[in-house]
């Protein structure tokens, strides 16, 4: 039995299918979020990779901040259900998440049942989250992606003390007509978003094992400042983006099993 699930987020769609709730056989993404064709396409993509068609889907889930405008899910859930179920799957006995994608983070704690049991959230600025990295990255004219690259090659980090994305990048230019070095630059704007994070989990409580999802877990820049900060080992598994998808997919088997057609 197929099930897809399907995380419509603010900047990227993902989306999978599951054989039984256990085996990932397709996985998509594409970087369009809610309110673009990022999701049909992710869902054209998905099926072309798996030589399926929706026939073969038994129940479809839909998360993220987009889910509402997916008239093809049988059903729509919170992503923070979703990113819970997603990670204990791909970290079982994780007790708390950190999650940051395009728009927000979140900081989540799992009990040892693996159910979600309380969070924190931080949507109102976007100090920390991917935008501001993407904004950063192109006031450094380079890409999301290197900058874990440049991070790793910092020697001593400057200090960017403003949260806010609009003083934060002045900050930066500041230190780019001071001569200080990208990589340097790069380490602090990570230190600042880690300071951050970690007063939201802190204000939660940090019980390990720790895990992160969300494309910013991808930056090893990012994962490193935040166990800094937290003192306390992240894991970052290989489909931490996928999180939400995954939990969507699971959720979507747990449905198909008690409504078999
Ligand atoms: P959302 O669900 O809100 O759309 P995602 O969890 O998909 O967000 O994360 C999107 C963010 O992930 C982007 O804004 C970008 O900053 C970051 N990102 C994506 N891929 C990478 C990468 N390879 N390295 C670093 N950051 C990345």
């Amino acid at each position: 039995m197929y099930t897809l699930g399907i995380d419509i987020g603010s900047t990227s769609s993902k989306a999978v299918v599951l054989e039984d709730g256990e085996r990932i056989i397709a996985r998509a993404l594409y970087s369009l979020g809610t309110g673009t064709s990022g999701a049909s396409r992710v869902i054209d993509d998905l099926f072309e990779n798996a030589g399926l068609s929706w026939e073969d889907i038994a129940y479809c889930i839909a998360t993220g901040y987009g889910r509402q405008r997916f008239e093809q899910a049988d059903e729509e859930i919170s992503e923070l259900s979703c990113h819970a179920l997603g990670m204990n799957y791909l970290i079982p006995g994780v007790r708390t998440i950190i999650d940051i994608g395009g728009q927000d983070v979140k900081v989540l704690s799992l009990n040892e049942q693996g159910t979600l049991e309380k969070f924190v959230m931080n949507e109102k600025c976007a100090a920390g989250t991917g935008r501001f990295l993407d904004v950063m990255a192109g006031v450094l004219e380079t890409s999301t992606d290197e900058l874990g690259i440049l991070d790793a090659q910092s020697i001593e980090p400057v200090k960017i003390s403003s949260t806010c994305t609009v003083f934060a990048e002045s900050e930066v230019i500041s230190h780019l007509a001071e001569g200080d070095s990208i990589p340097d630059i790069v380490a602090g704007i990570h230190n600042s978003c880690a300071q951050r994070t970690a007063g939201l989990a802190r204000r939660l409580g940090v019980t390990e094992p720790v895990g992160m999802s969300g494309g910013v877990a991808r930056n090893t820049g990012v994962v490193h400042a935040r166990e800094r900060e937290i003192g306390a080992p992240i894991a970052v598994p290989g489909d931490c983006q996928f999180a939400g998808a995954i939990g969507a997919a699971l959720k979507a088997c747990q449905k198909a099993k008690s409504n078999p057609c």
